[in-house]
């Protein structure tokens, strides 16, 4: 086949898997020649070699087939010459010397470690468990389970373990790897009928950790193999770390053997970050960020600016930072309010919180103890009239309503007049203690 010919396939290719998987899976392909019948193409990455192997590979073979007949495999070779894969249905593939990434953890980040933790009360007793378990003491508790939402840490605690363990015990044998990760293993083992193999290595790490367990969630004998290999290391003493997106008891279509087994160690949960870890990781991160751009100035109140808006999650906290440095820096202009909410526009509004105005006129009213249909209602009374500013403030403050609209939802009122008690309030904030208090302690309690 010549390069032409394969140019004209993949036209083909691209109208048969679409766009996004031909630009994606195929288009990274270079055809490099057919010998002794095997169509050669070199892939960029192993992974890619893999899954386009196990994807597309028939389809491919299908294709060439359609333009001719001298193509009896293909093959694709990691241009930087790591082990080629072969694809070919099953009873076609020939063994293959044993490979050692059949234990190959997946890299750490070198920026996930302890020292780059930043703790707080949400993730304390988190931090707490996997530094115990980095001290390689005896094994208290088996498994440890982290869980917690997208973002909270969970990915950097288990890093932060793993360099500590390296650090401290060079000879231990430490696996990371997503459950991901380990089932692509499984299945590989399973198709180059190397489960021996698979087993023993599995067996032999003195520290394993499985991140994001819930993927193999409903996948039946990836859980089955897990499950043997977990027992497997817990009878030898060995510590696991495991985390998910969620407990246990929660993660559905997950065998209950299985789950019991995970929470028989210790189950801890990363809570979401609450303001002042946020402002915490924001200051730290700061640093570095002034270390890439010593000139670039940065206004007093940007950061807990962004710690109160976004408030979801730490990774977007993070790009934001970048972001807004990275765009400051280009214009040659110092880090404002003004730039930042130009610059994050589109963040700020994906975070905006879910804060309702019911919501803030009924925690108000709570709060001063007042009955909310006093507070929206006619009343002028100063015990009625400053509850009502005050949540006008908050509504303000913490929804994306436009005046008039907040006005509508205080019993019809003009937006001149909401837009005056938002000012009265602004004011008072600096000059009564207690109104300042009053302000916080509801703002806490409305983002809780
Ligand atoms: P998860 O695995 O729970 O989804 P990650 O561990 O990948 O989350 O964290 C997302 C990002 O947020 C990472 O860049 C991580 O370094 C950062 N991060 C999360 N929590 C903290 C923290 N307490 N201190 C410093 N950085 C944090
Ligand atoms: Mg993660």
């Amino acid at each position: 086949m010549t390069q032409e010919q394969w140019g004209a396939l993949q036209h083909k290719l691209c109208e048969t898997v679409g766009e996004n998987n031909y630009k994606t899976w195929i288009k990274p392909l270079s055809y490099d020649g057919v010998n002794e019948g095997v169509a050669l193409f070199k892939v960029p990455t192993n992974f890619m070699s893999t899954y386009v192997s196990q994807n597309y590979g028939d389809l491919l073979l299908a294709q060439l087939s359609t333009v001719t007949t001298e193509i009896r495999r293909v093959q694709f070779k990691v241009a930087n010459g790591e082990r080629p894969r072969v694809a070919a249905p099953a009873a076609r593939v020939e063994p293959t010397a044993p490979s050692s990434d059949l234990l190959r953890g997946a890299p750490l980040d070198t920026r996930f470690t302890f020292d780059t933790f930043v703790v707080g009360k949400p993730n304390e007793l988190a931090h707490a468990a996997a530094r115990r378990v980095a001290e390689n003491g005896p094994v208290t508790f088996n498994p440890l389970f982290l869980y917690g939402g997208v973002g909270l840490g969970k990915t950097h605690l288990m890093h932060a373990i793993s360099w500590e363990l390296r650090a401290r015990s060079p000879e231990l044998n430490v696996l990371y790897l997503s459950a991901e990760q380990f089932m692509y293993r499984f299945v590989q083992a399973l198709r180059e009928r190397r489960m021996m193999d698979f087993k023993e290595m599995f067996r032999s790490v003195d520290v394993l950790m499985v991140d994001d367990v819930q993927f193999i969630a409903g996948k039946d004998s990836t859980q089955e193999e897990f499950f043997h290999t977990f027992n497997a290391l817990v009878d030898q003493q060995k510590q696991i770390i495991i985390s998910a997106d969620r407990a246990p008891d929660e993660i559905k279509d997950m065998e209950n053997r299985i789950r019991s087994r995970l929470q028989s160690g210790l189950v801890v949960d990363l809570h979401p970050t609450d303001y002042e870890l946020r402002l915490g990781i924001l200051q730290t991160k700061l640093e570095a960020h002034r270390a890439l751009y010593p000139s670039l100035g940065i206004d007093g109140g940007v950061l807990e600016f962004l710690a109160h808006r976004i408030s979801t999650n730490v990774r977007v906290l993070e790009g934001a930072l970048t972001r807004l440095f990275a765009f400051a820096s280009l214009v040659g202009k110092p880090i404002t309010m003004e730039l930042t909410q130009d610059c994050l526009a589109d963040v700020l509004r994906a975070s905006e919180r879910k804060v309702s105005i019911d919501e803030i006129q009924r925690k108000v009213a709570e709060h001063y103890n007042i009955r909310l249909a006093d507070m929206i209602g006619p009343k002028r009374l100063r015990s009625f009239a400053r509850p009502r500013q005050v949540a006008m403030y908050l509504c303000k403050q913490l929804t994306s309503r436009s005046l008039p609209e907040i006005g509508r939802r205080f019993g019809g009122r003009d937006h001149t007049t909401v837009m005056h008690g938002v000012k009265r309030i602004e004011e008072l904030k600096i000059q009564d203690g207690q109104i300042a208090e009053d302000l916080e302690l509801l703002r806490r309690a409305l983002e809780a």
